[in-house]
């Protein structure tokens, strides 16, 4: 018996010094992060039970979720609460990207510790012309939170989380990217001491009311000061020993403003491309990403003629700045006629210029990115942007 207990032990330890190398053994899985809500009062009478797990698979976070709030759903878009079931998977021992890269136009681009998944700080393409902020728009509900395909939200609220915060606390993890790094509340120390608590806030600021087109309506400003956040919403500051997070923060971006990490492969974008054409395409829903697929580009790069990459960088990183989608910023950015953009992706402008009128029957070509927006690119389309 002996020996066999020895036999066990050897090849339970052996099993264990295998496993340790797959694991990132340096870093401490994050699971306990994320709340136990099978408790929890759940959305209300008539929805599924909020479920959500979170585990390290080798060197990934897997969460996965139910999307059902762990409280009272109140309906504010017309959408119903639906269970939408997935996993969603980040680098365990996250690292910063050379560049930051733009969030999914539309989709995850992170989840918070309940299971509900984060959306970037715009809103679809309907009603068009769209994109607007939906917290400057008012159709959130008190945990920020409202329902499109699936229940997300554009900004987090930490007593949402049942967090019980005393003044003199920090923020504890509300979210995480799908780059892997931590989204913290808005409260943290101000220095490795803690000698204070301070709120740390966004450096973006706001242009213009943003009803329509978010990404326009904001610009990034640098700013001094240790409570000022970086363009995508985070720091490498002292109040989490040096390590790169992100902030909820009260104004633009609210989550995060881009990915200064590598999101994996699985979220955001190219889930949401797969939906799309599970979805069945034009119609599928304000769920959907808007953006030209690879082959769209590919196609609009020859009508153009200029060179394909350049397209791709210009409709991604247009203006120097890290928005997720911008077809006249991006027009500028090429020198080229922005309605010779739209017609070569075939979509639908996606703000009208100033003086534009709906032409005859829409411009509704079916397959576009923007294909619910019902108003054709008009006469001025380099002119000044419509304010509102
Ligand atoms: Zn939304
Ligand atoms: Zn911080």
């Amino acid at each position: 018996m002996h020996a066999r207990s020895l036999l066990v032990a050897v090849v339970g330890l052996s099993c264990l010094a295998l496993a340790l190398p797959a694991t990132a053994a340096n870093t401490p899985c994050p699971s306990d992060a994320f709340m136990d809500v099978s408790n929890s009062p759940g959305a209300g009478k008539g929805y599924a039970r909020p479920r959500v797990e979170a585990k390290c698979d080798g060197e990934e976070l897997v969460v996965s979720s139910n999307a059902i709030p762990h409280y009272e759903f109140v309906q504010i878009t017309p959408n119903p609460l639906v269970e939408l079931n997935r996993d969603y998977r980040m680098p365990l021992d996250p690292k910063l990207a050379e560049q930051p890269s733009p969030l999914p136009l539309l989709g995850p681009s992170g989840v918070a510790i309940n299971g509900i998944p984060l959306f970037g700080p715009n809103e679809g393409p309907v009603p068009p012309p769209g994109f607007g902020d939906p917290v400057y728009n008012a159709i959130m509900d008190s945990c920020m939170g409202h329902t499109a395909r699936q229940y997300h939200y554009h900004a987090l609220v930490e007593t949402c989380f049942n967090v019980a915060r005393e003044a003199d606390e920090p923020s504890p993890i509300l979210a995480f990217g799908s780059d892997g790094f931590p989204v913290y509340g808005p409260y943290g120390c101000r220095d490795e001491e803690c000698s204070e608590v301070i709120q740390y806030k966004s450096s973006w600021e706001q242009l213009r009311a943003p009803r329509i087109d978010t990404w326009d309506a904001y610009r990034f400003v640098p700013k001094e000061g240790a409570e000022y956040l970086d363009r995508c919403n985070g720091h490498s500051a002292d109040d989490q020993g040096g390590a790169y997070h992100y902030h909820a923060t009260a104004t633009f971006p609210y989550i995060m403003g881009c990915f200064s990490g590598t999101p994996s492969a699985d979220a955001g974008r190219a889930s949401d491309r797969q939906n799309r054409r599970r979805d069945g395409g034009p119609g599928g829903g304000s769920g959907d990403d808007p953006r030209p697929t690879a082959e769209q580009v590919s196609e609009a790069a020859a009508k153009l003629a200029i060179d394909e990459h350049k397209l791709a960088e210009a409709l991604r990183l247009t203006d120097g700045r890290v928005a997720p989608m911008n077809f006249a910023a991006a027009a500028r950015a090429l020198e080229i006629d922005a309605r010779d953009l739209y017609e070569a992706l075939g979509v639908t402008a996606q703000v009208p210029p100033r003086g534009a009128r709906g032409g005859p029957g829409g411009r509704r070509r079916g397959v576009g990115p923007q294909r619910q927006g019902g108003r054709p690119p008009g006469p001025r389309p380099q002119g000044p942007r419509p304010r509102q």
